[in-house]
Order: structure tokens, then sequence, then C-alpha cells
């Protein structure tokens, strides 16, 4: 288990490598800056949104326009800030005028993704929106089946709990949505108190069949008992 510095010190190499990355050739000529991703790197909850907007890719932090307001606006409501969660997206460029992602961006920016799940170890991860939710669930179902669902899922080696939510940019102009977005948000510190999720290494040294590994990553939907949420360790990564 690295240390908070050991973590925040991969965690810049991998931005490092992040910041010049031309895999994907428009993006990489039409954005000011790359958007890595910003909050406590020995996070247990860390939100996955989409990509980088107009306001994210001028100042470099993810979330930082409207639907960040509103995100940070729900999180207070769980009593949690930005300094307990880490936050990044699918794409860390800004594609140009806003547009979806495309398949072969989510291809080439999803190894940073994944680098940054095993570096900081989240016991939970919330996607927001469609493009998260299916390139982490590996799998076509939209949001709106999904959505406050939790399941455990394995991403690289590391088994985590996924937590399906609206996008907050939806949620913005739809009043319905909002508030099953609320709703949602409000189960999340019962899933951060739950214990964290078995991690594959375990399952296979305490010689666990297949069939019930995949038992476990199939698990529709969890019980959130009533419970406090769990502290988490405050650490700035970009501080
Ligand atoms: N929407 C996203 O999905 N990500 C951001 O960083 C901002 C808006």
């Amino acid at each position: 288990m690295p240390t908070s510095a050991e973590r925040r010190e991969q965690l810049k190499a991998v931005f490092s490598e992040a910041r010049t990355c031309t895999r994907c050739p428009e993006l990489a000529r039409t954005r000011t800056q790359v958007v890595f991703g910003a909050g406590n790197a020995d996070a247990d909850l860390m939100f996955v949104g989409e990509a980088p907007g107009a306001r994210e890719d001028e100042r470099g932090l993810p979330f930082v326009g409207a639907a960040g307001k509103l995100l940070d606006e729900l999180l207070g409501e769980v009593g949690l800030a930005r300094d307990d969660v880490f936050i990044a997206n699918v794409l860390k460029c800004r594609p140009p005028g806003n547009r979806d992602p495309l398949p072969s961006e989510i291809d080439n920016c999803q190894d940073y993704l994944l680098r940054q799940v095993e570096l900081i170890e989240p016991r939970v991860i919330c996607t927001l929106g469609n493009f998260s939710t299916k390139l982490l669930r590996a799998d076509p179902t939209g949001i709106s089946r999904l959505h406050g669902q939790a399941e455990i899922r394995v991403l690289g080696s590391r088994a985590v709990r996924l937590y399906p939510l609206f996008h907050p940019a939806a949620a913005l102009y739809t009043r319905a949505l909002l508030d099953t977005l609320r709703a949602d948000f409000g189960r999340l510190p019962a899933l951060l108190a739950l214990a964290p999720p078995e991690q594959p290494e375990r399952i296979e040294r305490a010689a666990v069949p297949e069939p019930a590994l995949a038992a476990a990553a199939e698990q529709p939907r969890e019980p959130v008992p009533d419970a406090a949420p769990s502290g988490t360790p405050q650490l700035g990564l970009f501080d």
C-alpha cells in the first residue's frame, strides 16, 4: 500500500505524461490544456464525468462550470467537499464545440483513467452520465436504467463499488432528474460506510471458485445500511 506522498507522486507522473498527450490529434490541437482531474489522492470516493467543457479547458480543472457548482452543492448536502473526493473525466481534453467523445478518443484516454483508479484506490466510483457509466461497466446499458444502483466491478486490478448517477449537467435543466440525482446522492454516505469490496488478489488467495467471483461482479443492487460516512484523509493533489 503506497503512502499518501508516494501515491501523489505517482499520480503526478501520470499527469506529466497526460499533459503532453497527442493520442487524439484533433483534441491535442484544439485544447487549451489537459484537464487531468483533481482532488484527494487518498479519496474513498471518486467521480468520473464525461469530458472537460470550455470553463474546465480554460482553468485546467474538472467541473468548474455550472455542473460543477451543482456537484459541489450535492456533495455538501451529504457532508462532503471537493477535498474529500477525486474528480476526473472519461476524456482529459475538451472535445471541440463540446461534441460527444468519439469511441476512438474514449479508447485512447481510458488508460489514464484506469491508472488514476489503480493509484487512488477508491472504494466507490460514481459515474456521472452515460459515457463514464458505459465505459466503466463495459456495457451499453444507459444511465436511466442504472442510476442509483451500486454494484461491485473489477476495473484493472481493483474491485470497486460503481454507483452510476445522472450527470449534473442534465439535472441542471430537468427538475425531475435533479430530484432523482439528489435522492441517489443521499445514499452515498451509507455506501461509503460499507466494508471495502473484496479485492481480486484476496479472492484468489482464498481460492474462491470463479463463478462466485463472477456472481460478486454481477451483484445488481446492494442493500445500503443506515450509517455515517467513513472519514477520508484530506490531501489535495495539486496543492
Ligand atoms: N462535464 C463533465 O463531464 N466534466 C467536466 O469536467 C465538466 C462538465
